[in-house]
């Protein structure tokens, strides 16, 4: 009988090596093949390459022949530099990049000049022949697709979020094991958002990237809950989300790279990211610096707006509609013309507030209809409008939106011509409770109500003047308060 010893060492040697890199969906930039042989056993062979300029991420995929025969070959990446990881043999690909970095290798600055690639041979037997294929692409900030290596789920469905939550990376804390409030570590907030039952999360802390890291580490261990890459861009004149990149934008407004608002959309949007204006109606003040939307602003470079945030709920006891909810502010710029998606977040300071309060983790909630749970897939659905606002953060509502006029149609988030004249029949498509209400708001009439339809749709018709407008809706709970907020279809907008 072999010993416990060594059959843990066979259990390591036939370990799977783990793909723990997004590997671009392209051809590589870059092959380097050779062959190792008996010569190479014990010693280590390096793989010089040269990034071209302006790389600011290198993926590496791994392969190599001759494991039947108990061939072994590590891998580690040293730069200009020096020293920049080492995986042994337990990792076929891995990322570096200024931010973040798989797991055995350090993230920082890519530095121009010759990498190597250092292959070590702890075993190759003296008549084997080993092939061995190393794969690399060469990116720049805005080819960053997120931290997981592929979709978290599949399926076309509403998958429902947060937006919007602060980690010990800015000004989030939560207690630690004896009780004390500390930063609060990564881990604890994305348990809270996994013990939310939400499926993902975007962690926004204050003008930092430094949390893409840890991110990094633990998306593969929250595989039922997407992570975005997002920060809160938290200038002197106002707040916004910004989504999708892990790369740095300047938020010192004002500074010789960042002038003014439109030099930083600038670079938002040169890093492939999406921008929310985040709780536009808090007054600024002592009370909260900054906090009040006041930058000049082109309504056209921004994707979304944070119409519920959960510091103002929990200040008014869960009540959406208050003197600081962000609807009002929403509507008028879909008044003047600007294409808006309304979402939410919880603005979560605190991972330890049980699930449920008004500002805990999950509540309010952003609910996205996706055909898959990838950053791509629901950034995506959120510039295009397929979303609902969850203020209650309760799973069991849904809303959405149809209509049909003449030969065309159109669902929430979509364009509808409407010419004066022709009858637009709408159909709101929504999960409630019994005694709830759909609100139907159109731009420049009254809002009125209907009771929620138990089975089927709740029907209504709108009959076009010719006018770019929009309709939207709400939906109530049997005692008239506000729990999801839809967005608009949007007539005549084209
Ligand atoms: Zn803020
Ligand atoms: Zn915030």
């Amino acid at each position: 009988m072999p010993s416990r010893a060594i059959l843990g060492l066979i259990a390591l040697l036939l370990w799977p090596v783990l793909a723990l890199a997004q590997i671009p969906d392209r051809a590589p930039d870059l092959v380097l093949t050779g062959v190792l042989t008996g010569a190479d056993h014990e010693t280590y062979r390096e793989l010089p390459f040269e990034p071209p300029p302006g790389t600011q991420r290198i993926t590496v995929a791994f392969d190599y022949s001759g494991r039947d025969a108990r061939t072994t070959v590590d891998l580690g990446l040293f730069g200009p530099a020096g020293f920049r990881g080492w995986s042994g043999g337990n990792k076929a690909s891995f990322t570096v990049a200024a931010t973040d970095a798989t797991p055995s290798y350090l993230p920082g600055p890519l530095e121009t000049g010759v990498w190597r690639l250092v292959l070590g041979v702890p075993n190759i037997r003296p008549t084997t022949r080993a092939r061995y294929e190393a794969r690399l692409w060469f990116d720049r900030a805005e080819a960053f697709a997120g931290f997981a290596d592929a979709p978290v789920a599949d399926g076309e469905r509403w998958w429902r979020g947060d937006l919007h939550v602060h980690s010990g990376h800015s000004d989030g804390a939560c207690k630690s094991r004896s009780g004390a409030r500390i930063a609060c570590p990564l881990f604890r907030v994305l348990q809270a958002a996994a013990e939310a039952d939400l499926d993902f999360v975007a962690v926004t802390d204050h003008n930092t990237v430094s949390q893409a890291q840890g991110l990094r580490e633990l998306q593969p261990y929250f595989d039922d809950l997407l992570v975005i890459a997002g920060r809160e861009i938290t200038t002197f004149q106002g707040h916004a989300n910004l989504f999708g990149p892990v790369a740095f934008v300047d938020f010192r407004l004002g500074g010789e790279q960042t002038p003014d608002l439109d030099a930083m959309l600038g670079q938002a949007e040169a890093a492939g990211g999406l921008v929310s204006v985040n709780h536009p109606a808090l007054p600024s003040g002592e009370a909260c610096m900054g906090c009040g939307w006041r930058a000049e602003t082109d309504w056209s470079r921004i994707a979304a707006v944070e119409v519920i945030n959960g510091g103002t709920l929990a200040l008014f006891q869960g009540q959406a509609e208050n003197p600081l909810d962000g609807v009002a502010f929403w509507q008028a710029r879909l008044d003047e013309g600007h294409r808006l998606t309304a979402i939410a977040g919880s603005d979560s300071h605190d991972a330890d507030r049980p699930r449920g309060e008004p500002g805990a983790v999950g509540r309010p909630a952003t609910v996205v209809r996706a055909p898959a749970l990838s950053q791509q897939d629901i950034l995506a659905a959120v510039r295009a409008g397929r979303v609902f606002v969850d203020v209650a953060g309760d799973s069991g509502r849904t809303l959405d939106l149809a209509v049909r006029a003449g030969g065309g149609g159109a669902r929430m988030g979509e364009d509808l011509a409407l010419p004066a004249g022709l009858r637009a029949e709408f159909a709101a498509e929504a999960t409630g409770r019994p005694g709830d209400q759909i609100e139907v708001l159109v731009s420049g009439a009254e809002p009125y109500r209907l009771p929620l339809s138990a089975d089927g749709p709740t029907r209504f018709a709108v009959t076009g003047d010719g006018r770019r407008g929009w309709v939207r809706l709400n939906l109530r709970d049997s005692e008239g308060r506000l729990i999801l907020i839809g967005n608009p279809v949007y007539l005549n907008w084209r």
